[in-house]
């Protein structure tokens, strides 16, 4: 796999040499769960199978499947079975650039583990990955599209590369304003991104506890933080751990797209809502991109070449 996406090199598709397992609790129920992430074949993409189900198990990691973007993302099949928290498992998947994976779970949720992306990452990575006799999925960005509410944005620009550009402003000074680039196709998710935790005041905490929300959120998973300080013994993993999860959900919402992007985005205050909403607004026109197919762009001796 190159370090670098472009035109000249789109790589193939990945998945895992095997399956893994994993089990931790759930951020919405605050019960254990499990789930199991198993190799899967070419051009089927993230698909989740709930067992705990008789019938329409199978739930698709799509844009168009989300329903809910409160504390988390929250995708559901037409026959209105969900997965909560999906986000963390879909960024790391971006992170390690895998295209197709079968996700089973024993109920509605993904566990939340540390409240990053690190146990998914290592997990995968300590039974590997493996290049699939297909080409990578990509979308290259034609023009610049925004979605934007509030005050909250998101902007892709065309480029021949994938980078995200993100700031965030709070009113906590341990937050405050935070701004942090990263050039993603270059193999550095894992060590810039991928150990950063979600984050929550402990007046929101304690709220949403009181009134039976977010029932496994803890400072086991979640940096917490209350009036300028930072309540976990242990600290920060990142200086600028706050807006490198916000990378790392950005990450996993875009993921939903199906494809993997060429583009350069530019941030601001998003979230799980906007990030999906960006993703409409993005395919709403077709003029906005290109689906870039593999033979109009490498020619097959090269593709050989390649595998070989
Ligand atoms: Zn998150």
């Amino acid at each position: 796999m190159p370090d670098t996406l472009n035109i000249s090199n789109l790589g193939f598709q990945r998945t895992l040499k095997k399956e893994v397992f994993c089990e931790g609790i759930g951020l919405h129920s605050g019960k254990k769960t499990k789930i199991q992430i198993l190799p899967a074949d070419v051009n089927t993409g993230i698909t989740f199978i709930r067992k705990d189900l008789a019938k329409n198990q199978k739930i698709d990691a799509l844009y168009k499947n989300v329903i809910d973007t409160k504390l988390g993302t929250t995708i559901a099949n037409k026959a209105g079975y969900k997965v909560h928290t999906i986000e963390h498992l879909m960024s790391a998947f971006m992170g390690l650039k895998i295209d197709n994976a079968k996700i089973i779970l024993s109920g509605s949720e993904i566990p939340i583990m540390d409240g990053s992306a690190r146990v998914f990452l290592d997990l995968i990575n300590s039974v590997g990955i493996k290049e699939q006799y297909a080409k990578k999925k990509v979308i290259k960005i034609l023009k610049e599209v925004t979605f934007s509410q509030n005050n909250s944005s998101i902007t892709i620009y065309p480029s021949d590369n994938f980078s995200i550009d993100y700031m965030i402003d709070f009113d906590d000074p341990v937050i405050g304003i935070q701004r942090q680039k990263i050039t993603l196709l270059a193999n550095n998710y894992d060590k810039e991104i991928g150990s950063a935790r979600t984050f929550g005041m402990l007046n929101e905490v304690e709220y949403m506890h009181k009134n039976g929300l977010a029932l496994g959120g803890s400072i086991n998973n979640a940096i917490v933080v209350d009036n300028g300080k930072v309540l976990n013994p242990d600290g920060l993993r990142y200086k600028d751990e706050f807006v490198r999860h916000k990378i790392l959900d950005l990450c996993g919402d875009i993921y939903l797209s199906g494809y993997h992007l060429m583009g350069d985005i530019v941030a601001k205050c998003a979230g799980h809502e906007v990030n999906n909403k960006f993703l409409w607004e993005l395919f709403s026109n077709k003029s906005n991109y290109e689906v870039i197919e593999e033979n109009k762009i490498i020619p097959q001796e090269e593709i050989s070449f390649a595998v070989a």
